[in-house]
């Protein structure tokens, strides 16, 4: 069987760390897609040491110019990319009043400009392939979070275009659903547990108490839905956006 070839955006730590890892274990070669790209190395090794094929890459997802190059990079090294897991994201909280433009920009350019290249990008090798797998990262903050216009504009523009891309490349094999994590124990939302004030302890048993299940998620928890999501047996599944919360939301 061909070795399929998975791209994982931000990819360095947390959530596509974890991904980037489960994915190899499924069999994939994976490019490790974050900004810089010395900080993919740990992933890369992660992977290499557990027997797995992996490549490091740097690229702003939000510059069409190196998005380009990058795609172009994996498919010279590793082979047509068929998997894309846009999962590269900021935070730049603030209530509305404080909000600046340059926050606004980012957040929606890394997340939602950033989602749309890599998208536009990668489907070329797809639809000639006619197999093909975009899973892009959304947030339970889609459904509107104090603090984060940006962010949750950007987020629920995601799950647009992935129903968008689910009509546009489903007649040439390709599916494209969203994940949205609630809260997943991460860089991210230990920097804003500091902006809150709190430690991340007590800032995790605060949001677990409020979890159906009672505990806060963990990178494996999104990287083991996303797995079955660009999986063979996924393939009748598109255009879904799937909570990954501990409970129900939508
Ligand atoms: P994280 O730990 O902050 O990791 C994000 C990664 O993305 C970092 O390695 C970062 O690189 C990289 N990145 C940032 N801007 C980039 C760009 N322009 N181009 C390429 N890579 C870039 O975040 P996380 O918590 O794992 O979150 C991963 C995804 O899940 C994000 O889309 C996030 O919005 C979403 N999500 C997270 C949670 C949560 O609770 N953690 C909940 C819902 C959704 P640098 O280190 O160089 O900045």
């Amino acid at each position: 069987m061909i070795t399929k070839v998975a791209i994982v955006t931000g990819a360095a730590r947390g959530i596509g760390a974890a991904t980037a890892r489960r994915l190899a274990e499924d069999g994939m070669a994976v490019a490790v897609l974050d900004l810089d790209e010395a900080a993919g190395g740990g992933t890369v090794k992660e992977i290499a040491d557990a027997g797995g094929r992996a490549i490091a890459v740097g690229a702003d997802v939000s510059n069409a110019g190196q998005v380009a190059d990058a795609v172009e990079r994996v498919a010279a090294e590793l082979g047509a990319p068929t998997v894309l897991v846009n999962n590269a994201g900021v935070i730049r909280d603030n209530l509305l009043f404080k909000m600046t433009e340059d926050d606004w920009d980012t957040v929606l350019g890394v997340h939602l400009r950033g989602a749309f290249l890599m998208s536009r990008a990668a489907q070329r090798y797809m639809v000639e392939r006619r197999w093909g797998r975009i899973v892009t990262l959304s947030s339970s903050s889609a459904l509107g979070n104090r603090g984060q216009a940006n962010y949750s504009a950007a987020k629920a523009g995601m799950q647009g275009l992935t129903k968008t891309l689910a009509i546009e490349l489903g007649p040439f094999g390709i599916t494209a659903n969203a994940v949205a994590p609630g809260f997943i124990v991460t860089d991210m939302t230990a920097a804003t547990a500091a902006r809150v004030g709190m430690s991340f302890e007590d800032f995790q048993a605060a949001a677990a108490s409020q979890i159906p299940v009672r505990r806060v998620g963990q990178p494996a928890d999104v990287a083991n839905t996303i797995s079955f999501l660009v999986s063979e047996g996924a393939s009748f599944v598109s255009g879904q956006v799937i909570y990954v919360a501990g409970g129900p939301l939508s």
